[in-house]
């Protein structure tokens, strides 16, 4: 497979896909290194993350070279990214000690039960945000006993790659973490076929989140999937218009909108929908985008070019609002770009765009609002901004999404729970329970009847 820069275009290098029958061999041996990985003693286990945390810090520069060359993020944003993975370490080498059953009373015994790791366990992911989302599945899974098989995108494949050596050589044992880079039909459809893969934890398109979801039906494989979103940031009058305007960049422009929580419908209340946008368009213009691995860059090109064709079809034909600057010639960049929606109806306000792309549509009152934020087959993330704290609880119990922030656009702290409703996904990330998602519950009753 051809690895490109995004920023370029240039070839950065090439990585052997997987086939079918590797893919088969890497199960096995994944098989054969789980009894002693689970069975490890908890301590030990949650050493040896702290262990690959402390190697992923020593490797954080590479590690966001590596990121910025194949996915094309600014080199801030790169830097925070190996800084997440060793949170994400850190904070789950803490689980393989918290794996706490319960211990039941019954009558003529006691009943005790056990989270039980399940085997092996196979994580996809997609390239926008490689390490990051790598580790929300890798890490877990690990802590709580699994062995882990990683298959990261077709374009972003060199930081998994690099992130299994580093694993190696923190001293996991062989087969416990193994990364398998190649094409999603071929070496991800095996992965998911595999009858000794236990489980399936899925980030990326509806798409192939459905299909996942039918090819495990027969074996009633474990699923989870993170998938799309549209989600909503809906600014009442009575807001902060001047932090909400200020932050909407950020919060759909980020990663060049290339992230399932962007806020890419903004909802704003008709009273203020001029004053809103007014003060909108000097903070859209001052987006800058450019090189990704300037220290000034809020956002780079976009992953290839077909994802770029993408985001011109939708704003093609759309009524442009504002649009802010970006390089030409070489590379997949695309531009900033505010668009009007009229009724609710368009193909850009309703379908997951992925690109530096927002819509805006004004509403009239709550319960408008709510409608309006409500009405999309996703889930995932939203914002909302007002004053009123008795409208910031109401309206955030009544959006139908799995995270929401008030008077905020943050959508995914390590330690708190992550993942959509509706068509977003099945199952949450994250948080302190996340362990137990790659686990089984197995309930044992204990006689105390003489024997
Ligand atoms: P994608 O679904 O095309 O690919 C994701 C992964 O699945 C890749 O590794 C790919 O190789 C693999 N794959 C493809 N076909 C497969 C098959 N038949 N069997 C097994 N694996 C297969 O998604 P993408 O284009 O890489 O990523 C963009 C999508 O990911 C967007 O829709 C975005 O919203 C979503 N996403 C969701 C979250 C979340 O947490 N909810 C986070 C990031 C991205």
């Amino acid at each position: 497979m051809k690895i490109l820069n995004p920023a370029t275009g240039a070839v950065l290098t090439t990585v052997d896909d997987t086939s079918p029958e590797a893919v088969d061999h890497a199960v096995a041996t994944a098989l054969r290194a789980f009894p002693a990985w689970a069975a490890i003693a908890p301590g030990d286990r949650a050493r040896l993350l702290h262990r690959f945390a402390d190697i992923v810090e020593d490797h954080a520069d590479e590690l966001a070279t590596l990121e910025i060359a194949e996915a094309g993020h600014p080199v801030g944003q790169a830097r925070w990214e190996a800084s997440h993975v060793r949170d994400v370490l850190r904070y789950f080498a803490g689980a393989p000690e918290r794996l706490i059953g319960q211990q039941i009373p019954v009558a003529g015994g006691v009943t005790i039960t056990f989270h039980e790791p399940l085997g092996v366990v196979g994580v996809i992911v997609p390239w926008n945000y490689p390490m990051p989302i790598a580790a929300w599945g890798v890490v877990p899974a690990l802590a709580a006993g699994n062995t882990v098989i990683l298959k990261p995108a077709e374009t972003t494949p060199l930081t998994a790659l690099r992130l299994a050596e580093l694993a190696l050589a923190a001293g996991l044992p062989e087969g416990v973490l193994t990364v398998l880079p190649g094409l999603g039909e071929v070496t991800g459809a095996r992965l998911v076929e595999h009858p000794d893969v236990r489980k399936i934890c899925f980030t990326g398109s509806g798409e192939v989140g459905r299909h996942i979801l039918r090819s495990g039906a027969d074996q009633i494989k474990r699923i989870t999937l993170e998938l799309g979103g549209k989600s909503a940031n809906i600014v009442f009058a009575d807001a902060d218009l001047d932090r909400a305007a200020a932050t909407v960049p950020d919060s759909v422009f980020d990663n060049a909108g290339q992230d399932c929580c962007a806020r890419s419908r903004l909802l704003v209340q008709r009273s203020v929908y001029d004053e809103f946008l007014a003060r909108l368009e000097p903070a859209v213009a001052a987006w800058r985008v450019g090189d990704p691995t300037l220290e000034s860059t809020q956002m780079g090109p976009l992953i290839s070019a077909a994802q770029r064709d993408r985001v011109a079809w939708f704003v093609d034909g759309a009524e442009v609002l504002m649009r802010g600057a970006c390089p030409s010639g070489d590379g997949f960049w695309a531009a900033p770009t505010v668009l009007a929606a009229r009724d609710g109806t368009e193909a850009h306000w309703r379908e997951e765009i992925f690109g530096p792309v927002v819509s805006v549509l004004p509403f009239d009152d709550e319960a408008d609002a709510i409608r309006l934020a409500n009405d999309s087959d996703y889930g995932l993330a939203g914002s909302l901004w007002t004053r009123d704290l008795g409208r910031a609880l109401r309206v955030s119990r009544a959006v139908r999404t799995g995270n929401l922030s008030v008077n905020s656009h943050s959508s995914v702290r390590y330690w708190t729970p992550f993942g959509g409703m509706a068509q977003s996904g099945l199952g949450r990330e994250l948080g302190p329970d996340a362990p137990l998602a790659f686990t089984e519950v197995k309930t044992v009753f204990y006689s105390s009847e003489a024997q």
